[in-house]
């Protein structure tokens, strides 16, 4: 059984006429967009950034919202006839802080990467109002002009950020070159004990003594453990940085009340940022959750890094939040993390290696090394047998960020299906028995190729059949009819 609240035939009457208006205009999307669920639905579909939203989030935002113009705020806004987004944004806002327990919330971010920059800014902006503000004899940090900012820059020291590394797990947007964070910030990383796997806490204490940042980034994308953010905070507090959480991949876990305490981002973070889409089942989006001392610079996102915001995608944000308000939300959260230790177990059990030897989050983070193939070959096996995954580095990766070393597996998006623990167990045999039958072949640049692969004859085919079966099992939108 699905575990949306909602999935009805009044959803599947919704969806079917959505198409045919569609149809009517360009039957070529209508057709993209049904051939998506039938993929969906046919996919055992690990990618641990990625869910399905419920009938209810995805309606809330396919309609006329989107036509609405709303920079501003709620009860500030730049343009007039704003009074139904201020509803949406005041009602989404609500569910935020009720979920998280966080006094302030900022739910336009069109995006994780945009929820990063608002905190960004919103963080460089406390900093230079403060005291260097006063001194400069200027009121709001909008209204220095060039000569003050390089002033305020000189007076502040280098913008300094320190964040986990991409290879233990972190984020591009967590001061790396390709993303602005890192044309921001002089950026240094801290990474994971090279034994355990786990993050050296003591190592972090360090690193920041020495490069003293003015942000300190936890969070991931790719660590399979908890985060202890009292820790963090201890940390940042030592050398006068701000503490800021990334939740973006754990924030459903934050909000069904499995991550609690020193686990809970919320209470010990300066500023927190999320998506929407991941964990916590809603649709694309982001958001950022702060102490009032801040909500000023936060609730200044738009105009200064984003545009203007998505009614309609703050409405979905208002119904996924609604529905992770809900008690089942919490045994949804737990079982997500139930399956991924599961899923390690079975794997670890079948001899695989896996980074920190398991999992105590919605991720497991296997190393194929040991099955002499690179991620890349790893993650096109597994493709070709209906298991959808993602390559991924892992510490220290001999093959980089390119071809990388391991493939990240992720339980949220099949809990929601009502796959569970007995499912996961047969899901590593599948895993396993594809990565045993799959050998490097041919060669690339200077040695073996790191991408192409060969398949034992008939392995594929025999483990994509064992898959659809699981899937059948579990129909995805049961409600949910196209034809
Ligand atoms: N932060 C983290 C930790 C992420 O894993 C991601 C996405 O993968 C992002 C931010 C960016 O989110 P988005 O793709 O919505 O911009």
């Amino acid at each position: 059984m699905t575990n949306h609240p909602v999935a009805s035939e009044q959803a599947s009457t919704a969806f079917r006429s959505a198409l045919d208006v569609v149809r009517q205009v360009e039957p070529r999307i209508a057709d993209a967009i049904g051939a998506e669920i039938a993929d969906q639905r046919a996919s055992l579909k690990l990618i641990a950034s990625e869910n399905y939203a419920s009938p209810a989030v995805m309606l809330a935002m396919g309609n006329w919202l989107t036509d609405k113009y709303a920079e501003g705020t709620v009860g500030r806004r730049f343009y007039a006839g704003c009074r139904s987004v201020d509803t949406i944004e005041s009602v989404a806002a609500e569910h935020a802080r009720a979920v998280f327990g966080a006094p302030h919330a900022y739910v336009q971010p069109h995006s994780g990467i945009d929820a990063n920059l608002v905190a960004f800014w919103a963080v460089l902006a406390q900093r230079v109002e403060s005291p260097a503000l006063a001194r400069a004899g200027v009121r709001h940090v909008n209204d220095l002009s060039e000569e003050d900012w390089a002033q305020l820059r000189r007076a502040l020291g280098d913008q300094r950020m320190l964040g986990m590394s991409l290879d233990a797990g972190g984020h591009l947007t967590h001061g790396f070159r390709p993303n602005i964070s890192g044309k921001m910030f002089e950026q240094r990383s801290y990474g994971t004990d090279p034994e355990t796997g786990l993050l050296d806490y003591d190592a972090v204490r360090a690193a920041a003594r020495e490069f003293r940042p003015l942000v300190l980034v936890a969070g991931y994308s790719a660590y399979p453990r908890r985060v202890n953010f009292r820790i963090m905070r201890e940390i940042a507090d030592e050398v006068g940085a701000t503490l800021m959480v990334d939740m973006a991949h754990f924030a459903g876990l934050v909000a069904g009340k499995v991550l609690t305490g020193d686990f809970d981002p919320v209470p010990h973070a300066g500023v927190v940022t999320t998506t929407t889409h991941k964990s916590l089942r809603g649709p694309r989006g982001g958001m950022v959750l702060c102490h009032e001392d801040l909500a000023e610079h936060v609730d200044r996102g738009c105009p200064m890094v984003l545009g203007g915001p998505l009614p309609h995608m703050m409405a979905a944000k208002a119904v996924a939040l609604a529905e992770a308000r809900q008690p089942a939300f919490g045994d949804y959260a737990q079982r997500v993390v139930d399956n991924a230790r599961a899923l390690a177990e079975g794997l670890l059990h079948r001899g695989a290696s896996l980074v920190t030897g398991g999992t105590d989050n919605h991720l497991v983070l296997l190393d194929v090394q040991g099955y002499g193939l690179t991620g890349r070959q790893a993650e096109a096996a597994l493709l070709d047998a209906g298991i959808v995954t993602n390559r991924n580095a892992v510490p220290r990766d001999p093959n980089g960020a390119w071809y990388t070393s391991g493939v990240r597996l992720g339980t949220p998006a099949l809990t929601t299906r009502g796959l569970g623990g007995a499912e996961m167990d047969e899901i590593a045999e599948l895993i396993d028995t594809v990565l045993r039958a799959t050998s490097p072949s041919g060669t690339g640049a200077g040695g073996p190729s790191k991408a192409r692969y060969a398949i034992a004859a008939g392995v594929a085919a025999k483990v994509a059949e064992r898959a659809a079966e699981l899937l059948d099992r579990h129909p995805l939108y049961p409600g949910v009819d196209l034809s």
